[in-house]
């Protein structure tokens, strides 16, 4: 009987697999045992209750279909789901237990390593310009070993880029790829994927030399040189990288000197079909502060965006750093963090280190419940970082204009009020500098902006209706 159900499901699998694409796959169907098959009923085993409720949810049809082929059409599917018996109290549960089905060991306080340089921001670069004479150097590339393809899964919200990416490693320079320019917001993988590039070239080409900079780091490096009048040897550093990464190219607005460098070193590298790899918040149509000589040849190769992954890329991101990081919690726990923070891989992998810093500090086992506690402050606390464009969006739909209008020429009253107000919230709610904000705001200068943070000051003073809509929008913005 028993090998019967596991030749059965071999068959049902084979088939499924050729049906879903391999990440949802290896997600819910690899964890399934076959435990039996009688009176053609076959009983599958599943990990949690939460997995049989996604199942039954995404893949009903797809289950019935083939279990009919395989077992006719009275073929029948059971599921058996494995409680934690670790828990000191079972509790009712009336699902029905394997025997003998033993959970692998979960709940137990962690050691955790904390990588410190993870994100790569603000790391010292060191002097790196070339001594005149020397051709090739060594460079330290600054690239972080951990952020590599392997540990980067791929998902539909990534494929486009993280094949691209791979092409350019196999070949850089050479595909028509470059610049290779991935953007997405914040904390979906740019810069992991930018350093797994460099660190696959570096494994396929040992010999050429490959830069991983932050587009800070550039600039601070570039103002120095002309402090200390040898901005040739910057420039001559960088004209011989043969794969150049400059990570967040987005901060390179309004800075028009670094920009006119960066052009020529760009210019450079990519006669020379040197690969240029870079990272943005925004496609290069969106940006602003660029110049637009500059953003023509950002557009050259291939832009590639980055997505909020789903919930198995999600559950799947989760599994690798436990994994990486010898640790196992158990999988609602990982299900539970993963449905909860749907926005930011950052913020996913934050959740689930305090989790193990709360349970490796406190001894406290890792259960669903800590896991919901945590999340409850975790969410309130890093409430959602207010941005210019939410603020715009908001304001907007508040007056029921286009938001690019606030972006145009224009000078029709509603649009310059709904443009003021724009600047006054985000003066009000987000770090951000006049001169920034007014970039963002119809590419106002610094004075602009202070002048419309004014006029709606002694508006809200003097016209109560205009004060009504101001503490509404307020409040939406805050939501
Ligand atoms: P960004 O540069 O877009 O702000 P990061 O590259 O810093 O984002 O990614 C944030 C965190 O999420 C990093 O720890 C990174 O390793 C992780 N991460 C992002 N995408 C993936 C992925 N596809 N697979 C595994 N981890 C990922
Ligand atoms: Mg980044």
């Amino acid at each position: 009987m028993e090998k019967n159900a596991v030749e059965v499901w071999e068959n049902c699998l084979k088939v499924i697999k050729d049906n879903i694409n391999y990440q949802s796959f290896k997600t819910w169907f690899l964890p399934i045992n076959a435990v039996k098959l009688k009176d053609h009923v076959l009983t599958i085993q599943v990990p949690s209750q939460f997995f049989y409720e996604w199942l039954e949810e995404h893949y009903i049809s797809l289950l019935k279909k083939t279990i009919r082929k395989e077992l006719g059409a009275e073929g029948r599917l059971e599921y058996s789901i494995i409680v934690d018996n670790s828990d000191i109290e079972p509790g009712p549960i009336t699902i029905k237990v394997p025997t003998g089905e033993k959970k692998a060991t979960f709940n137990q306080p962690v050691s955790m390593p904390i990588d410190l340089n993870r994100g790569g921001t603000s790391k010292e670069i060191p002097n790196p310009f070339i001594i005149p004479g020397l051709k090739k150097i060594k460079i330290n590339s600054q690239l972080i070993e951990s952020y590599s393809f392997d540990n980067f899964i791929e998902g539909d919200c990534n494929r486009l880029a993280r094949s691209a990416g791979f092409a350019v490693a196999s070949n850089p320079g050479k595909t028509a790829f470059n610049p290779l320019f991935i953007y997405s917001s914040t904390g979906l993988g740019k810069t992991h994927l930018s350093h797994a590039i460099g660190l696959l070239v570096k494994n396929n080409f040992p010999e050429k030399t490959v830069l991983y900079v932050t587009t800070d780091q550039f600039t601070n490096q570039f103002i120095d040189s002309v402090r200390n009048n040898n901005q040739n040897d910057f420039i001559h550093f960088y004209q011989m990288i043969d794969v150049l990464i400059l990570d967040d190219i987005h901060n390179l607005a309004g800075k028009e000197k670094t920009q006119d460098v960066f052009f020529h070193i760009f210019n450079h590298l990519h006669q020379k079909s040197n690969q240029i790899i870079l990272t943005s918040d925004k496609p290069p149509v969106e940006m602003k502060g660029i110049e637009p000589r500059l953003l023509s040849r950002f557009k050259w190769g291939l832009s590639a965006d980055l997505q909020i992954p789903d919930l198995e890329t999600r559950i799947a991101i989760l599994h690798k750093k436990l994994y990486n990081d010898g640790i196992q919690i158990p999988a609602e726990v990982i299900e539970y963090l993963a449905y909860n923070i749907n926005t930011n891989i950052r913020e996913l992998e934050g959740a689930l280190i305090s989790l193990l810093a709360q349970s490796s500090l406190n001894k406290k086992t890792i259960t669903l419940d800590l896991a919901k506690q945590m999340i409850d402050k975790f969410v309130k606390n890093t409430s959602r970082e207010i941005s210019i464009d939410y603020i715009q969006k908001v304001v907007c739909e508040f007056f029921n204009i286009p938001v690019d209008t606030i972006n145009s020429k224009t000078r029709k009253r509603e649009i310059v009020q709904a443009r003021q107000l724009s600047m006054y919230f985000s003066k009000k709610h987000t770090k951000s500098s006049l001169a920034s904000i007014g970039l963002h705001c119809g590419n106002k200068d610094h004075a602009t902006v202070l002048h419309a943070c004014r006029t709606v000051n002694n508006l809200v003073e003097t016209d109560k209706q205009f004060r009504q809509f101001v503490e509404e929008l307020d409040k939406r913005i805050k939501i």
